[in-house]
């Protein structure tokens, strides 16, 4: 049965600043719709309780930027598997180092550019004559079909800037052969609620830790609660104080080595609402 850790105080009750650290599809977000009603109204609450929530997804911003407006989310977010951190200027009252401005907000750059990542992967493809199809190699329709995504939504998701969704269809050999030669090229893979990631060096882990030290500056103590469903989401779980699965699309939760995860009652976005009444003291 999904339960909360034995003796967990709820957070919000203590003198410390709750954060929120989430993943977008099939956590926050419906696996098949994409829609992030079912977490609205907690939303509201945990902002009326000034609960930052970071978005932590392999998103692009501009597909993240929509559901912030939707929610009225202002916090910083971290885009493509931990490929940047984008945050608002102003948002902490401190000088911080970020490498530009992009759609007015300051961008901290932790991956490689995606046009280096698909070179490599362009030479592997080539070298290897292996199957391997990113989003780069389709158009919007496509990805829509493949995606359950509209038009408008997947040409945002083709417009990448560190990290290439790859679509691998093949067998468990052909799979393992081609992440094997992403390694050996010095990129690095993840696998996320529906396809692969490639990137350079970059993870949720590393640019969630990043972040909670600059919301650490800002706030002071600190809990961070970490939610997610897949393979992808173990190195963001693994640097938050309250590590948290929900149900996956297709049953059951991820296996993890984690041993203090807390497994949510309810699949995508029922277990997100679930996590949070379980561990936040707001009023929901
Ligand atoms: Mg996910």
């Amino acid at each position: 049965m999904p339960k909360a850790s034995p003796g967990a105080k709820k957070a919000g009750s203590e003198d410390c600043r709750v954060v929120i650290v989430t993943d977008l599809d099939g956590s926050l977000l419906d696996y098949n719709t994409y829609s992030c009603e079912e977490v609205a109204p907690v939303v509201a609450e945990l902002k009326q309780a000034a609960v930052p929530i970071i978005f932590c997804s392999s998103k692009t911003w501009a597909e993240q930027d929509i559901y912030r407006h939707q929610l009225g989310i202002k916090d910083p977010f971290i885009v493509e598997d931990g490929g940047a951190i984008f945050v608002e200027p102003g948002y902490f009252p401190f000088s911080y180092d970020y490498h530009r401005e992009v759609g007015g907000y300051q961008v901290i750059e932790l991956g490689k550019p995606y046009k280096e990542i698909r070179r490599i992967l362009g030479q592997i493809k080539s070298k290897s004559g292996l199957n391997m199809r990113g989003f780069g190699d389709m158009d919007a329709a496509e990805i829509s079909r493949i995606t359950g995504l509209d038009l408008e939504s997947a040409e945002l998701a083709r417009r990448r800037s560190y990290e290439e969704t790859l679509v691998l269809n093949g067998s468990d050999t052909e799979i393992r052969t081609i992440l094997g030669r992403i390694e050996e090229a010095g990129l690095t893979w993840s696998r996320g609620t529906r396809f692969y990631g490639v990137g350079g060096g970059s993870n949720k882990g590393r640019a969630t830790r990043l972040l909670l030290s600059l919301l650490h500056k800002k706030f002071g103590i600190i809990k961070s609660i970490g939610i997610g469903d897949s393979f992808n989401d173990l190195p963001m779980l693994a640097e938050v104080d309250v590590p948290v699965l929900v149900e996956k699309a297709t049953g059951g939760w991820l296996k993890t080595p984690l041993h203090n995860v807390i497994r949510a009652d309810g699949v995508g976005p029922r277990g997100w609402v679930w996590a949070v009444k379980e561990l936040v003291s707001v009023q929901v």
